[in-house]
């Protein structure tokens, strides 16, 4: 029986999200996709070492089926990852978003968590959502989360609750959390990119880099 279960991605918000559920609650369980994204060998391998360093159980799931229709940059292969963006700068987030978006990742992810807790009776379902994200990607967001949280009230029969440890934060708040409780953040991986290093120049990975200094 577990009392919460964490979307993991092996990115910082999620892991900050893993660590403070951790220190909560005593069975965690942690779940992480396979979506075809470049990344995805990299932020499994990183997901799996959290897992095994706090002892909790972690389960990886293939949704496979994003890559036969997603037309962007995470995934196909033919495009590129915008990379060097301007933070600062709304047009160049608004369309470096535009290029990584993946139609409804966020959705789908959370409707087959909540169909995971329902099936084993969590009541709780955690992600890593956060303010500075929120402005550029909507599924980030408070609102998205209260919305998602009243849809389940109709699709669980135990009305599965999304909820987030870090949703009022900004990055360089949620990497503070996260050197304050433990996070190896030298472990996570938060690049678009599945190279050997972090690349240190696609927008995740300037964001992770910006808050950690
Ligand atoms: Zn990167």
């Amino acid at each position: 029986m577990y009392d919460a279960l964490i979307l993991l991605s092996g990115g910082l918000d999620s892991s900050v999200n893993l660590y403070k559920a951790c220190a909560e609650y005593k069975k965690i369980l942690a779940l992480s996709f396979n979506y075809g994204q470049k990344a995805a060998s990299q932020e499994l391998k990183a997901a799996s070492k959290l897992c095994k360093l706090l002892l909790c159980d972690h389960q990886i799931h293939n949704l496979d089926f994003f890559k036969s229709w997603t037309q962007t940059s995470l995934i196909n292969s033919k495009k590129d990852i915008p990379t060097n963006i301007k933070l600062t700068s709304k047009a160049e987030t608004q369309e470096s978003a535009k290029q990584v978006w993946i139609p409804n990742r966020n959705g789908v992810f959370l409707n087959v968590a909540a169909s995971l807790a329902e099936s084993l009776n969590i009541p709780f379902v955690y992600v890593g959502f956060n303010k500075e994200e929120a402005e550029t990607f909507p599924d980030n967001s408070i609102d998205y989360l209260n919305s998602v949280n009243k849809s389940f009230k109709f699709s669980t029969l135990n009305k599965v609750q999304i909820k987030s440890y870090t949703k009022d934060l900004c990055k360089k708040e949620i990497y503070k959390l996260g050197v304050e409780i433990g996070v190896p953040v030298k472990d996570l991986w938060p690049c678009y990119f599945g190279g050997e290093k972090l690349c240190g120049e696609c927008e995740s990975c300037l964001r992770f880099f910006k808050a950690s200094v």
